[in-house]
């Protein structure tokens, strides 16, 4: 019991602050500070980016990389770069990136540990800070749909961190997000194994809208973790446009890189 505990506390060390909404049967709740203070003594809390320690009192990420952290500001101009290239393939309401994604970043690795180290704590935590930055901007949205993984893909990872952001981002613009009204019907080769990311060929088709009447009149808001060319986000728009012609559709990916399709 001791041992479920200490590993229980240890899970929910890296998520200060979250409280209030529901993160699904992986959320840990805690009342016992002391013991969580005996656990924190032998595995302190380290910045999610950079791996350095976390002095008390600061978040899941160090002082030095909220600062450092190279934030797009795109939220802050409609007519944004990304916003201008994605309107060039579909009609979209707003686009925007939290912050740019280069190789050889500590932020790159940030969101690279969303995937493969079960770091969804820290999806949830960031977009939760991107959540908040955006909410002027998207005051209109109705509802926040998170790019769906195929089943098998989901099942293998235990999770969608896509959704993770997505509900960090519901959470801090008090906005609903739905996992059921989409799916990802044909399962891709996993994006890590091709140069370029998300390639036009790969992704083409490759969503169905299950619940078209759920999402009628409104303001989706679709939310991916990276976004390199925009075709699967594109292809996510394009799926959801033709099944539901009276909805609007905006974009929110955390990550974006420099290159032009
Ligand atoms: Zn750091």
């Amino acid at each position: 019991m001791q041992a479920l505990l200490i590993v229980q506390s240890l899970r929910g060390r890296s998520k200060p602050g979250i409280s209030g909404y529901d993160v699904g049967p992986r959320a840990f709740h805690f009342t016992m500070n002391p013991l969580r203070d005996i656990v924190s003594l032998f595995f302190p809390p380290v910045c999610a980016a950079c791996g350095s320690p976390l002095p008390d009192g600061e978040a899941f990420l160090c002082n030095r990389c909220q600062w450092e952290i190279p934030l797009t500001r795109y939220w802050e101009h409609d007519d944004n770069p990304l916003a201008e290239r994605l309107r060039a393939y579909i009609p979209m309401v707003h686009a925007v990136a939290f912050y740019f994604f280069a190789h050889q970043s500590p932020f790159r690795d940030l969101v690279h540990d969303f995937k493969y180290r079960g770091r969804w704590r820290s999806a949830l935590r960031m977009g939760e800070w991107f959540g908040a930055e955006i909410t002027p901007l998207f005051a209109d949205v109705d509802v926040i749909i998170p790019v769906p993984l195929h089943l098998r893909r989901r099942l293998r990872r235990g999770y969608n961190q896509s959704e993770y952001i997505a509900r960090g981002i519901g959470a801090a613009m008090n906005k609903p997000v739905d996992t059921h009204s989409v799916v990802r019907s044909k399962h891709t080769k996993s994006q890590a194994t091709q140069d370029g990311g998300d390639r036009w060929d790969n992704v083409e088709g490759i969503f169905r809208v299950r619940k078209p009447a759920n999402l009628e009149g409104r303001h989706v808001l679709l939310v991916d973790d990276v976004l390199t060319t925009g075709a699967t986000l594109i292809s996510l728009a394009d799926a959801i446009l033709r099944a539901v012609p009276d909805s609007r559709i905006s974009i929110a990916a955390l990550a974006a890189t420099h290159e032009k399709t």
